[in-house]
């Protein structure tokens, strides 16, 4: 009986003890889980706190939320310009940051600057950089060396680990973006519209032919000049196609572009419908892919 009692102790105190060893992650939006879940491969979990349908421009914490901060091993967010929400909340957790824009040096002007702003204005009305930082895989290569670096700091005996699954992330990115590039090499002179102001970095990085977007803030609905100005450009510079966002009912867009020469595409800024097992890289071919199929 003794002995039993023993056994049964030593296996509850193994089973805390590979719980504690799997590490935890959270990021703010989907495209970073994805990204956090490569490079942790099975040494733990990472967990969104956005729902993939939500928008971050206009989110608020939840108790669970921050619940889940303060647990996590490692937060990783844009930065303030896109999170705002989440700039008091992570003064109130211990583990390590990553921010992946707006380096540490303007961190106090930024903080103030937005504490007094956040529950009204949207990042994009500051007219700084481009806070969709996860549509540069350039600048996502360089996160990956960064959270590789931070994991390898914290968690020393996963050391090679980290660095095969960086290594691996590295390469199956560097593939998917010489596809990615050979796919719309065409279709670079083609012209097309946006709905919301996201995908600038992805657009400059394969040289595409972007004419406008409908709106910098996807909350709020186009103003009618607007939408009369996006007409026109339609039926005058033959742009090809309007895409819309999945996580917003376009049906003003739809209005516009009913009865012209134009398709309906869809680009997804927040990766609702991807699989967090097949990554980043699969996440940029599909953008990538609807692209090219709404140009083709
Ligand atoms: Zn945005």
């Amino acid at each position: 009986m003794k002995k039993l009692a023993v056994l049964l102790l030593s296996l509850c105190m193994s089973a805390a003890v590979s719980a504690q060893s799997q590490i935890s992650i959270v990021t703010t939006i989907k495209p970073l889980q994805l990204i956090a879940s490569d490079l942790l491969g099975d040494l733990g979990s990472v967990e969104a706190l956005i729902p993939a349908g939500a928008s971050p421009h206009h989110y608020s914490m939840k108790p669970s939320d921050l619940r889940k901060l303060q647990q996590a091993d490692l937060a990783i967010w844009v930065g303030p310009e896109l999170e705002g929400f989440l700039v008091k909340s992570l003064k109130s957790t211990d583990a390590p940051v990553i921010q992946l824009m707006g380096g540490s040096e303007h961190k106090e002007d930024e903080h103030e600057h937005h504490e007094e702003e956040e529950h009204e204005a949207h990042h994009h009305d500051h007219g700084g950089e481009d806070p969709h930082v996860w549509m540069d895989p350039e600048l996502m290569l360089s996160a990956s060396i960064e959270i590789t670096e931070q994991l390898i700091e914290q968690f020393p005996d996963h050391k090679l680990q980290l660095q095969r699954n960086q290594e691996r992330f590295a390469s199956q990115l560097k593939q998917i973006d010489d596809e990615n590039r050979a796919l719309l090499q065409p279709y670079k002179q083609i012209g097309f519209i946006v709905f919301h102001d996201a995908f600038g970095r992805l657009i400059e990085h394969y040289g595409l032919n972007q004419q406008a977007y409908i709106t910098v803030d996807p909350a709020r609905a186009p103003g009618a000049r607007k939408l009369a100005q996006i007409q026109s450009l339609i039926v005058d510079s033959g742009v090809k196609c309007v895409f819309i966002e999945p996580q917003f009912e376009a049906a003003v867009v739809r209005r516009i572009v009913e009865g012209l020469p134009i398709r309906l595409g869809q680009l997804d800024p927040l990766a609702m419908d991807a699989q967090v097992d097949a990554g980043y890289a699969a996440y940029l071919q599909a953008l990538t892919r609807s692209i090219e199929h709404c140009l083709r």
